[in-house]
């Protein structure tokens, strides 16, 4: 039975590889200090024999006792508005908490997969953005504290890779959705759908031409088991390059929720990528994978999973 430990594992992302790393016959040793990720995306893991979970920072040393056979490395807040809000702790796990890990994988000769973004693209002036590209990245702007750690995180995994010879993998994963996203994380997908189930309006920034791609977290989470499985140690983008621009997204959302909301507009953030999709040629030569499950089918899914949220959280709330 292989043993893999999760960092990030109460997270949107983290909380769907625990499920699919079980579901192949592992022992997974989940990790996160809940800073943005929540206990309940993994509450119906815990009574399993083959789950464990450890409260912990792994910005701090890591330990774990026995072996292991793969690291994830999944934790680190993910959105514009955690980065605010959280800036140092942004760095330090994609800094600190990357050379941690990479030293523990070294330790216990496992392989490890880092989680890389689309993010090390910056405002890319590339287009679809292909592996080769360098990216256009603002070091000292309100993404800085992410974009740098991620880029530091795949600066320092080649090196380990390089000159200790560890197994490393690299994914840069492009805008992803599905259940157990945070209503409030300030995402565009969330956002919106929230707005709609609340009766409000939905809040579109700039004008709403910047695009970006979507991809549906279960093929994602696809994408990336069979590059942890592959040989292929260098970055690999993994997302679904179908692409929309924000305010045609926010259209969908209002068709798809049947509410008659409208759409309102706010400033663009600064450094606002104004266009984003994946060139996944890579994938598909290295992994065989390319994504399967549409934008229609994807929403859908997610939005019985946000509205089942809100009424569940609407009668505890009524309960109190
Ligand atoms: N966005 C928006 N309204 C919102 C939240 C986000 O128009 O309430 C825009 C945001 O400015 C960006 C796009 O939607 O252009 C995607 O934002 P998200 O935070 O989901 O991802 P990222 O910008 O990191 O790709």
């Amino acid at each position: 039975m292989k043993r893999v430990l999760i960092t990030g594992a109460a997270g949107f992302l983290g909380s769907h590889l625990c499920d699919r790393f079980i579901k192949e016959g592992c022992h997974v040793i989940g990790m996160d200090n809940l800073i943005t990720g929540s206990l309940d995306n993994i509450e119906h893991l815990m009574p399993k024999k083959e789950f464990e979970f450890y409260h912990h920072d792994v910005s701090k040393f890591v330990h774990v006792a026995g072996d292991i056979d793969y690291i994830l490395h999944f934790a680190s807040p993910a959105s514009p508005i955690d980065y605010l809000q959280i800036p140092i702790q942004t760095l330090k796990v994609g800094s600190l908490g990357t050379h941690n890990l990479l030293g523990l994988a070294k330790a216990k000769k496992a392989r490890i997969l880092v989680a890389s973004t689309s993010e090390v693209y910056g405002d890319p002036l590339v287009h679809p953005q292909n592996e080769d590209y360098w990216g256009n990245v603002n070091p000292i702007g309100p993404r800085g504290v992410y974009d740098e750690a991620k880029r530091f995180q795949e600066a320092i995994t080649m090196a380990y890779h390089t000159f200790h010879g560890l197994e490393t993998r690299i994914v840069r994963i492009f805008n992803t959705y599905g259940p157990r996203m945070r209503l409030n994380d300030g995402r565009a997908l969330p956002a919106f759908i929230g707005q709609a189930l609340q009766g409000k309006d939905l809040t579109v920034f700039g004008d709403g031409s910047q695009t970006r791609s979507f991809c549906y977290v279960d093929d994602l989470v696809e994408g990336i088991y069979r590059l942890l499985l592959s040989d292929y140690a260098h970055p690999v983008n993994v997302g679904n390059p179908d692409e929309i621009s924000i305010k045609d997204f926010a259209e969908e959302i209002i068709k798809l929720t049947g509410t008659d909301q409208k759409i309102i507009y706010k400033p663009l953030p600064k450094d606002d990528p104004k266009q984003r999709k994946p060139d996944i040629t890579r994938a598909k030569e290295i992994l065989d994978w390319e994504p399967k499950v549409s934008r229609a089918e994807g929403l859908q899914k997610t939005y019985a999973y946000f509205k089942d949220y809100l009424e569940k959280n609407a009668q505890k709330a009524s309960q109190i």
